[in-house]
């Protein structure tokens, strides 16, 4: 097969969110949709919309790489990876020369440290509870009558009167935060409180890898520019976030088909569609 020719496909199907990412070694592209409640699914419909606007079968793929949550649901991947090494893989790619990243989806946090090819050097992950994840923000923000797109559009000037909220689980959170609402605090002022709260917890993760500058952002919940900013505070470093944030894991895996079908590692079997 003429390499230059050849599409490879990378899927990141998470629990929230299914991205697919295409890429041909010069192009890259990139597409999301909701996981719903069946993964493979969505995921096979993801990849074939995506194989359409670039006018290809996805038959002739020449290799499709998953990870994340839900990629042992998809059975016609030529390889799985784990997430954390297709998002350290993706971010060295989106910030070249990263050396800490912080992942938050939906329902894990990532603190990764990687070296200048996106290999992992060392990790930390929460995948066991929601404290710290999209989850977490995603029920609170319900109790303020919000959705995440919402609240992250809250501004959270200086000067609010300060309250906190301590739970890290995300159903005390939920009833800290009504309890908040009730004593009078305002939504500002309860929303920096939050943000302050899971960055306290990102940081515990991060101080385990090593916070070493440049520091990226990832995951859905990047989007977040208050939390963001709670991270920058909390670590006293510029913390960036790249237009692809929310794409890392599926770049990842792309940018491992196009290494596998270049003979980087081992060739890949067949995709199974
Ligand atoms: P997963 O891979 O687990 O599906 P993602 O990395 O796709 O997770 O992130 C999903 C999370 O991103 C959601 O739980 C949601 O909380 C968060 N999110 C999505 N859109 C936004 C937004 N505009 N602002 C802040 N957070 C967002």
């Amino acid at each position: 097969m003429n390499k230059r020719n050849s599409v490879v496909a990378g899927i990141d199907t998470g629990s929230t969110a299914v991205k697919v990412t295409l890429y041909d070694g010069d192009t890259m592209q990139s597409w999301l949709g909701p996981t719903g409640w069946n993964p493979g699914e969505v995921s096979a419909a993801l990849l074939g919309q995506a194989c359409q606007s670039w006018g290809l079968d996805k038959q002739n793929l020449a290799g499709v790489v998953g990870t994340g949550y839900g990629r042992m649901m998809l059975t016609f991947l030529t390889k799985a990876l784990t997430e954390i090494s297709c998002h350290a893989k993706g971010a060295a790619y989106l910030w070249p020369g990263v050396c800490t990243v912080i992942d938050i989806g939906g329902q894990d946090a990532k603190a990764i440290q990687v070296d200048a090819n996106g290999k992992v050097l060392n990790f930390v992950m929460n995948d066991k509870c929601a404290a710290g994840t999209g989850r977490f923000l995603q029920v609170t923000a319900n109790a303020l009558g919000l959705d995440v797109a919402q609240l992250g559009a809250i501004e959270c000037p200086p000067g609010q009167p300060i309250c906190n909220v301590n739970s890290m689980c995300t159903v005390f959170a939920e009833s800290e935060v009504i309890g908040l609402l009730h004593q009078g605090f305002s939504r500002e002022a309860i929303v920096s409180a939050l943000y302050r709260s899971i960055a306290r917890r990102i940081a515990t993760m991060v101080s385990d890898v090593g916070p070493q500058p440049p520091m990226l952002f990832t995951g859905g919940v990047a989007q977040n520019r208050g939390l963001c900013n709670a991270l920058e505070e909390k670590f006293q470093m510029p913390v960036y976030v790249p237009d692809q944030a929310v794409f890392a894991g599926a770049i990842g895996a792309a940018l491992y088909a196009w290494e596998n079908i270049n003979h980087k590692h081992e060739p890949l079997k067949k995709c199974a569609f």
